[in-house]
């Protein structure tokens, strides 16, 4: 961003959902954009993502909202269930309202599709490589990849999920991680009749959390969910955390069993995730920043498609800005200053944290019942979901980013 008459060049590592929508962006307004994703292709996997709030405004300006709306999970709601299968507190999905249930479920996989579709053949996109050193001076960035090239951008963008390598190499010092004290285990099981529509969730005592949610492919997405200090299982062969999870949820009741059958049938698709919160003390430096789980991996909160949907909007309009002028500082300062309280509320979690949602006795466990029967009863549900759900709180005023020609049509 030198001159106003070469487009800058920017180099964007991550393809899943901020990194093609910052390129989509950034192309628009004029930068010449290289997409890289680690993965020898698209990952198509994950479970069921929402977009809350301010998302939803993002959506529609990509124009993605009715594409997004038609291919929906089709989860009716969130319901608190017995051992019994009996539901005890039922949240249903409620048209303009977000509740445990968004009105936007969709699996990752098919909204990374969205997303990426919409890259205009004018990104370059390469996949299977990543950077693995990278160095900067006031007018630009010099890259190595792990393939050996060796590039120079006038900008790095790092949309690269929350283990980001490159923020490791670049960020060390300004990340920290909150670790929440949960491991949650995910995979996808057949779906039987006893199924529904609802995402059912139970509580067992022992700091263990089972639970389903319905599809729109034919399956029934499961996840299991421990209080434990131990990190050593996330590094554990599939086969040994199999067998520590049978352990872990042993008499736990409900489903566990089924759930536990269904993990051991698709062990492609089982995969564990500590419940953990990065936060970066500031999301660039230089000619390099971060967006996305890169920059806020938000953990349990179910913001984090929101809020990368939302920050690569902001990022990208900041920058194009500037794209004349060329002041990056300035635009990666306003991006910054727009999202920071927005992302901050994200990360916090209700009382107690994710702790709470996994009591040790089974005086917790009934604690808790009481607690979701209350803040499902009618007349306090909206008010609970408000203060219990983090999607609303912070949303900055969206700047209307739309290129001079664009608002003229
Ligand atoms: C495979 C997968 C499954 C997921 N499943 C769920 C889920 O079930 N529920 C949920 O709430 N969230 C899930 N997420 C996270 C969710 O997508 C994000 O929280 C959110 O959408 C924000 O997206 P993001 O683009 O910032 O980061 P991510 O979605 O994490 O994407 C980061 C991308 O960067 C790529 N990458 C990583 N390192 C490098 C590198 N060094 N160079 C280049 N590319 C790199 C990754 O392969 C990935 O494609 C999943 C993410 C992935 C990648």
């Amino acid at each position: 961003m030198t001159t106003a008459s070469v487009a800058p060049r920017v180099f964007v590592t991550g393809a899943s959902i901020a990194g093609p929508a910052l390129a989509r962006w950034l192309h628009e307004a004029g930068f010449r954009v290289t997409l890289l994703e680690r993965s020898a292709q698209p990952r198509q996997a994950g479970q069921n993502i929402d977009v809350r709030g301010l998302g939803r405004e993002v959506l529609r300006r990509m124009g993605l909202e009715e594409a997004v709306m038609a291919n929906l999970t089709g989860e009716a709601g969130t319901r608190f269930v017995r051992g019994s299968g009996a539901p005890y507190a039922v949240f249903p999905r409620q048209v303009g309202e977000d509740g445990p249930t968004a009105e936007i479920e969709i699996l990752r996989g098919v909204m990374a599709d969205l997303v990426l579709d919409q890259v205009p053949d004018g990104v370059e996109r390469r996949f299977g490589d990543f950077v693995v050193a990278a160095t900067q001076d006031p007018d630009g960035v010099d890259v190595r990849l792990d393939s050996g090239a060796e590039e120079r951008y006038d900008l790095l963008l790092v949309a690269e999920g929350r283990s980001s390598r490159t923020r490791r190499l670049l960020f060390e010092g300004e990340t920290s991680h909150r670790d929440r004290g949960v491991t949650i285990t995910y995979g996808t099981i057949e779906r039987t009749d006893a199924d529904t529509d609802f995402w059912d969730w139970f509580t067992a005592s022992g700091g263990r959390v089972a639970s389903t949610r319905p599809d729109n492919v034919g399956t029934t997405r499961a996840s299991l969910s421990f209080v434990s200090d131990d990190r050593g299982f996330e590094t554990a062969p599939v086969a040994q955390q199999l067998a520590a999870l049978r352990r872990t949820y042993q008499g736990a009741g409900w489903i566990t069993e089924r759930i536990l059958d269904g993990f051991e049938a698709r062990p492609d698709e089982f995969y564990v995730q500590r419940m953990e919160q990065v936060v970066v003390s500031s999301w660039s430096e230089g000619r390099v920043a971060l967006v996305g789980d890169a920059a806020w991996g938000s953990g349990p909160t179910g913001m984090g498609t929101t809020l990368a949907l939302v920050g690569a909007h902001v990022l990208a309009g900041e920058l194009a800005r500037e794209r004349e002028r060329g002041d990056v500082a300035a635009a990666f300062t306003r991006y910054e200053r727009l999202l920071r309280r927005y992302v901050d509320s994200s990360q916090g979690l209700p009382p107690g944290g994710a702790r709470i949602l996994h009591p040790s006795t089974r005086l917790g466990v009934r604690l808790l019942q009481a607690v979701h029967r209350v803040a499902a009863w009618g007349p306090v549900r909206t008010r609970a979901q408000k203060t219990l759900l983090t999607s609303a709180k912070g949303e900055p005023e969206l700047p209307d980013y739309r290129l001079p020609s664009a608002v003229e049509d």
